[in-house]
């Protein structure tokens, strides 16, 4: 089985419109999101109904929390905080009910080896971040029992490794096979607002029973997502981010 694992669209129809046709071009079995369908961009309620039609798994992100009133907007940047409760006006009834169920760990597999997490498992309902070792040393102790675990949050594509002695190593997005011995977690970077200086959507293939994950990203109409920001009253700093991939 090979699945296309996404996570980060933000709103922005016209990656994940892009991204959801290059997995179909690549035969996947199924797709998963890690969250954050919506906040920032101007298609928040398109965005879900293609997420729940083409997604079986689909974990909550802090922006769909976010946007469904349920966390404190008071650590959000002034665009994050706009952006959301413009994104709270603009959700329908059908996008809340989908999205307030929404769980915040789930597995890939019957055997629980293999996790989905928009942020951490570590209290994933604090949205930590793992943006170096030191985080993803903390985080580890969370996937004991666990091989390997899927997120997203950063938007930035990176992998983080366990060896047996307990070395942790931060490894920059590549193809890889995982290793019995290693323990993983691997940030799929983001469909619909790249920060990694690529405006390309990031998004990872894995092959279960090959244990591969292939970096893949692909390009979109940026120009498109970004004018509906700004003709949505969004921020333009918002539009502009998508440019640059930043
Ligand atoms: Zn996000």
């Amino acid at each position: 089985m090979r699945f296309g694992i996404i996570s980060d669209i933000h709103g922005n129809l016209e990656a994940l419109t892009t991204v959801l046709e290059a997995l179909k071009n690549e035969n996947v079995d199924d797709i998963f999101c890690l969250g954050d369908i919506v906040g920032y961009g101007a298609n928040p309620n398109e965005c879900v109904d293609l997420i729940k039609e083409n997604c079986s798994k689909v974990i909550i992100g802090n922006h769909d929390a976010a946007g469904l009133g349920m966390i404190s907007l008071e650590y959000f940047n002034i665009y994050a905080r706009a952006a959301a409760i413009w994104t709270q006006n603009a959700l329908t009834d059908e996008s809340i009910n989908y999205l307030k169920h929404l769980d915040y760990v789930k597995y890939i597999d019957d055997a629980e080896k293999i996790m989905l997490v928009h942020s951490s498992p570590l209290f994933p309902e604090n949205w930590n971040y793992i943006l170096n070792t030191d985080d993803a040393k903390t985080a580890f102790f969370k996937i004991s029992e666990e091989q390997a675990c899927f997120i997203g949050h950063s938007h930035q594509p990176i992998i983080f490794t366990k060896d047996l002695a307990d070395k942790v190593v931060m490894l920059s997005p590549k193809d890889i096979t995982l290793d019995e011995n290693y323990k993983y977690f691997i940030n799929v970077g983001s469909v619909g607002q790249p920060r990694d200086g690529i405006r390309d959507s990031s998004y990872v293939i894995f092959d279960m029973d090959k244990q591969e994950i292939t970096y893949k990203r692909t390009a979109y109409n940026v120009e498109a997502a970004a004018q509906k920001i700004r003709d949505a009253n969004l921020s333009d700093v918002l539009a502009d981010r998508l440019l640059f991939g930043r």
